[in-house]
């Protein structure tokens, strides 16, 4: 039921947090320094769980080839069933298996799937839609995602991927040409503080980001992008300078007739405990508005009977279901994508079962730089191949793509995109060229 919410010291099953006190377990900073980040941790956070080797096996075989670090907090490590971890939604998301990726990517794949270097007129700032841009603030996260759609530059450098996770680091002065486009661009009303993750900004960037962009005149609208809520709920509970500094740039906003809101990130309904309730109750009280992005996964989200479950949940902690999104066309997650079919089934079983107004916006955030569109309102899609065209009106004046995962189409399908090359294929299906 979206209503019973797991409760208790439920972390004391893991038997590294078995003496492990309630106050000591909602220290977000304990979170954080005890995050589970390599194979040889959690085979200590579960020694004396009986479970068989070929596990820890496979978990250290997928390191060598997936895109994203991992990192995960002993509260969504707790979280995770441990008993039957192969089909454990959490650990799906967060601790890939080998024996699970598919290592063949799309032939359409593209590290930077959303073009966001490309518009990007100034360091960390990706300015794509007219009134609003995306501000990357840092590139570190409490938890990873190994779906992560900016695995190219978050995290820091895997066996794969070499990023630049330093150069993101907050420094005095260095998100200056950030903050001096966005005053020399008039158009602008609407930013998003993402990254990475801010909870990991210390309360003075906080502040002074958020008042930086609020002392404005056209910037109407903020949000923070934060995954805390989520993954270390102790943040919002017990860091009280972090969540004052929030509370502070709100304050400042509101003489202004300015908005601040907290955007995050659930994607499983598991993830949602009575601690996140409290946390909530929190940021409930004060007023303060928290809206969820979800990513749609393969055998981890994607039935109707969860998402429902997942929306309703959401829905009574007060968070708004906001976007669920297909899958970015990233390296590295083809065993976790699902094809724009399924996601207009799943959005068809999930209006109507709330509030409209908790109803989230099924979305595909376009290849290319195209940006969300509402996944109904494709050109054309031929599901045979699984390509599907787009338009963006209010973006760009250019023909976009998505492509469904190989896993998804059928034996001719599939045979189609190994023997064709890929800018035919395109062209055949749907009759214009690939630019
Ligand atoms: C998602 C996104 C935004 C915000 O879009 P909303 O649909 O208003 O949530 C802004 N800029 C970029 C580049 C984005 O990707």
């Amino acid at each position: 039921m979206h209503n019973e919410l797991k409760s208790g010291e439920f972390w004391r099953e893991i038997p590294g947090f078995s003496s492990i006190s309630e106050e000591t377990f909602l220290d977000p900073n304990w979170q954080l320094h005890h995050a589970i980040t390599s194979i040889p941790m959690a085979e200590a956070a579960l020694k004396g769980r009986d479970i068989p080797p070929a596990v820890f096996a496979d978990l250290a075989k997928a390191q060598q080839v997936v895109p994203m670090n991992i990192r995960i907090t002993p509260y969504i490590f707790s979280l995770m069933n441990w008993k039957d971890p192969q089909k454990d939604p959490l650990r799906r998301m967060f601790f890939p298996m080998f024996s699970q990726l598919i290592l063949e990517n799309h032939a359409m794949t593209l590290s930077d799937s959303l073009s966001e270097d490309e518009d990007s007129p100034a360091s960390q700032l990706t300015h794509r839609y007219p009134d609003k841009a995306l501000f990357l603030a840092l590139a570190i996260c409490p938890t990873y995602c190994s779906y992560c759609t900016r695995a190219r530059l978050i995290g820091g450098s895997t066996q794969t991927v070499q990023k630049k996770t330093a150069a993101f680091a907050p420094k005095a002065g260095k998100w200056e040409s950030a903050f001096n486009y966005i005053q020399e661009t008039k158009s602008l009303e609407d930013i998003v503080i993402s990254g990475g993750d801010v909870s990991l900004l210390s309360a003075e960037d906080i502040y002074y980001i958020g008042t930086k962009l609020l002392s404005i005149p056209h910037i109407r609208r903020i949000r923070y992008a934060t995954k805390s809520i989520i993954v270390n709920p102790m943040k919002i509970l017990n860091d009280n300078d972090w969540v004052d500094a929030i509370f502070r740039v709100r304050d400042f906003g509101l003489p202004l007739d300015k908005s601040v809101v907290i955007h995050t990130h659930s994607s499983h309904p598991s993830e949602l405990t009575e601690i996140t309730q409290r946390a909530m109750r929190r940021l409930f009280r004060e007023r303060l508005i928290v809206r969820n992005q979800g990513v749609l996964l393969n055998q981890v989200n994607n039935s109707a009977e969860n998402l429902t479950l997942h929306v309703r949940r959401l829905s009574y902690l007060n968070i708004q279901p906001y976007y669920f999104y297909q899958h970015d066309m990233v390296p590295g997650c083809e065993h976790l994508r699902t094809p724009l079919h399924e996601t207009i089934m799943l959005e068809k079983a999930v209006r109507g079962s709330t509030a409209g107004f908790n109803t989230p916006n099924f979305v595909c955030d376009l290849p290319r730089g195209g940006g969300k569109r509402h996944v109904a309102t494709y050109e054309k899609y031929d599901r045979l191949t699984g390509i599907s065209m787009w338009q963006a009106p209010a973006v760009k004046n250019k023909i976009f793509f998505y492509f469904d995962p190989l896993h998804s189409l059928s034996a001719e399908g599939q045979r189609l995109w190994r023997e064709t090359d890929a800018q035919s294929l395109i062209e055949q299906t749907m009759g214009v060229a690939y630019a």
